[in-house]
């Protein structure tokens, strides 16, 4: 059997790489007593689970395997000097990420960071396969 090249992916992350846990906020239409568009709430306004509101957030935390780097992103060339960004670099695939874009937090060793860019590898046969993402750890 042919194991699927992203599922090999993987499990070379997790023998090498750190998790990264992706936490994502979606809000949702209250399950009980579901949303009012017109008066913007729920329709019961004693709802015990969403306190009226109609609205209910759900967060999902994942870990996301990946070659995690601590330390700046260096770009430029000797000719027009080199710039250092962030605090760490880490390596996705491309479906992952609209994971990562669409983030509220995410956490590498216990540490919250923010990505600040998302820089596309090129395979040597032209196609995109993994995306560098710069972050920088997120000061209070
Ligand atoms: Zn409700």
């Amino acid at each position: 059997m042919r194991i699927p090249l992203s599922l090999y992916h993987q499990r070379i992350r997790k023998l090498y790489g750190r998790p990264v846990t992706v936490i994502t906020a979606t809000e949702t239409n209250c399950p009980t007593c579901g949303y009012n568009e017109v008066t913007k709430s729920g329709f019961d306004p004693f709802c015990p689970v969403c306190g009226g509101t109609g609205k209910v957030k759900e967060t999902t935390s994942t870990d996301v395997y990946c070659r995690v780097f601590w330390r700046p992103l260096r770009i430029g060339t000797a000719l027009t000097g080199f710039q250092e960004i962030g605090d760490c670099y880490f390596f996705i695939d491309i479906e992952e990420e609209d994971t990562f874009r669409s983030a509220n937090q995410i956490f590498i060793d216990g540490k919250e960071v923010i990505p600040l860019r998302f820089d596309y590898i090129d395979t040597p046969y032209g196609e995109i396969e993994t995306v560098r993402v710069t972050a920088e750890i997120k000061h209070a």
